[in-house]
């Protein structure tokens, strides 16, 4: 058992608690990280706000890491202690349907199908003042150590800056995924993305590095702008500046709407406003914020029949063990920077600041 600092989540609405804990040995099929870095994605934010009916408190939060495999379980071949991983918030178990399928990058064994956030096998490795810890989405990266199916952990270069590339564990494969796999954005296109928050400016550079023509950043925070620009938007607008709708707005822009456009917020009305923004007949719009839990969009079904598609997408597509530590020598060949994302770096017993600077537009 290892004694070291995770920050837990005792309930919901609540600040996290920086606490000592125990980290039980991985049992077999497991292994035992020592967690370097971890990114805070919105997704810990909905969390924290209760958002997931499936996940029980008190939890160890977190899914953006990097780390170092400390210990295995019996039976675990792919990786060995001493190897830097990145631990796969949506994994790759390669045998189930959905895995075996080459169009899905979904795995049965990812803790969304789970109605319980404890490991698969229905129990914790994390305790605190005697109180069992539940894991989220197998991975819990708020933790200085934390125990992961093997099926979840992707080895990575041994080159790779853990600190660096903690961002392809979530936010920057999922928006530069959600242009080129999940839109398949092609070259000289219009795109729009509302929402140029960390996922936000990846959709960015996806659509920048598929060869898009035009791609308009939305986003109600202007501090956003500028390192949309740096990335590649071509414009920048924000709802609060126009009395009618934005959907309106973008599609005099263009003439007859984007030719992509992502949502990357979360809420059902920009939902369906990143739905109209995109030409009625050959457009396509890609679901990427998450949804408040019991949201229901209603709306016009015109809006589909003339043609549209509509799709989400998880993870940005990928297939996550094969694909995230190839997006990671991608990284050490400079084919894009995603260290551009990280706008402060603080230590865990900060977390809640880094928490206020999410919330803020920080
Ligand atoms: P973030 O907080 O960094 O960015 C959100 C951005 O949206 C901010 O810049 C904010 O100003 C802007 N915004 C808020 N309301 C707006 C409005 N009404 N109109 C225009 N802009 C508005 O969040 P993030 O970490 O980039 O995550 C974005 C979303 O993606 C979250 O919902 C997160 O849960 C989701 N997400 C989904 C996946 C997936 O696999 N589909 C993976 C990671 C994150
Ligand atoms: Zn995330
Ligand atoms: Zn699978």
């Amino acid at each position: 058992v290892i004694r070291c600092r995770a920050a837990v989540a005792w309930a919901v609405g609540k600040p996290l608690s920086v606490e000592e804990v125990e980290v039980a040995p991985p049992k077999a099929g497991e292994v035992r990280v020592k967690i370097v870095a971890t990114g805070i994605c919105h997704t810990d934010e909905h969390l924290l706000e209760g958002s997931f009916p499936n996940v029980d408190f008190p939890v160890i939060p977190g899914h953006e890491g990097a780390g170092i495999v400390e210990s295995v379980g019996e039976g675990v071949t792919s990786v060995k202690p001493g190897d830097k991983v990145i631990p796969l918030c949506l994994p790759q178990c390669g045998e189930c349907t959905f895995c075996l399928n080459p169009e899905s990058n979904y795995c049965l064994k990812c803790h969304v199908s789970e109605p319980q956030n404890l490991l698969p096998d229905k129990t914790s490795r994390f305790t605190c003042k005697g109180k069992q810890i539940h894991h989220f989405l197998w991975v819990s990266t708020f933790a200085e150590y934390t125990v992961i199916p093997e099926y979840a952990v992707a080895k990575i270069d041994a080159a790779a800056p853990l600190d660096k590339v903690c961002l392809l564990g979530c936010g920057f494969p999922t928006g530069y995924g959600a242009a080129i796999n999940t839109a398949k954005v092609k070259p000289g296109s219009t795109c729009a993305v509302f929402g140029v928050g960390g996922v936000g400016l990846s959709v960015v550079m996806g659509c920048k590095a598929a060869g898009a023509s035009r791609i308009i950043a939305v986003d109600i925070n202007k501090d956003k702008f500028a390192k949309a620009k740096e990335l590649g938007a071509t414009d920048c607008i924000s709802p609060h500046d126009f009395k009618k709708p934005i959907q309106e707005v973008l599609t005099e822009m263009t003439g007859h709407g984007v030719d992509y456009s992502f949502e990357v917020i979360g809420h059902a009305d920009t939902m369906t406003a990143a739905l109209a923004s995109c030409n009625m007949n050959t457009g396509v719009c890609v679901m990427v914020g998450v949804p408040a839990s019991g949201s229901v969009i209603s709306l016009d079904p015109m809006l589909l029949l003339s043609g549209r598609t509509w799709k989400g997408t998880l993870l940005g597509g990928w297939k996550t063990r094969h694909s995230i530590p190839k997006l990671v020598s991608s990284y050490l060949e400079k084919k894009f920077n995603s260290d551009v994302l990280i706008t402060h770096t603080l230590p865990i017993a900060k977390v809640n600041e880094g928490f206020e600077l999410l919330r803020a537009g920080k």
